[in-house]
């Protein structure tokens, strides 16, 4: 598989020329083709495999069209740690960098002024840490039922760190037709109850 076999938007596909990607890993080669087709997702991989751009490639294809409005992302991307987001939201940056789309990361440490003032903006994706991003919608900031892609990653992490009743509280916060792109390292049986419950026929891939 090259790079342009696969169904991506043009001005995501020359930001990953730029970054000098020739040809995509087993799991970009794997998810982004049922991503691009609207379907679940379910990868099992690694750190250091390429995931991240395996969904933030399709996602922002699938955003092109439309437009953030004030308080109703688009799109979530829920991490683990304020690291791994921050992490994300630097691919994101240069895998969006020819698009306009827009995002914010949502993460604890910091104060909330800043993240409020992009959200009532309007972005199209938030990076988010899930404590951070459900005090976000006690405050009564946020709408989510304009959420069309749901990404949770690193799942078996969010396990390890007892963030699994926040996953679950914020898959009912967004709309039962979102699609999901959910990335664990292993399938622990919590992980895997999560996914039967929430995910809608995801195709799974294992790298
Ligand atoms: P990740 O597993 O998402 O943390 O990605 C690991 C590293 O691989 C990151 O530094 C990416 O920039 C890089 N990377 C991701 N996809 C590719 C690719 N298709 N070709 C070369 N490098 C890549």
């Amino acid at each position: 598989t090259k790079f342009s076999d696969l169904k991506l938007d043009p001005k995501v596909l020359s930001a990953v020329a730029d970054a000098g990607y020739e040809t995509p890993t087993p799991i970009q080669a794997g998810a982004i083709p049922p991503a691009l087709e609207g379907k679940d997702v379910l990868g099992i991989a690694q750190t250091g495999t390429g995931k991240t751009a395996s969904f933030t490639l399709p996602m922002l294809t699938l955003l092109r069209r439309g437009r953030a409005r004030a308080r109703m992302p688009r799109s979530l991307v829920l991490c683990p740690t304020r690291e791994l987001a921050a992490q994300v939201a630097e691919n994101f940056d240069l895998y969006a960098k020819n698009t306009k789309l827009t995002r914010a990361l949502l993460i604890g440490g910091v104060s909330f002024g800043e993240q409020d003032k992009l959200i009532d903006k309007g972005v199209d994706v938030l990076i988010a840490t899930p404590g951070r991003l459900l005090d976000h919608f006690e405050r009564g900031k946020l709408i989510l039922t304009d959420v069309k892609v749901m990404v949770v990653d690193e799942a078996d992490r969010m396990l390890d760190m007892g963030f699994i009743p926040d996953i679950e509280r914020i898959f009912q916060l967004t709309p039962f037709t979102r699609q999901t792109l959910f990335f664990s390292a292993t399938m622990a049986p919590e992980i895997e109850r999560i996914t039967n419950t929430f995910l809608h026929a995801p195709v799974r891939i294992e790298v």
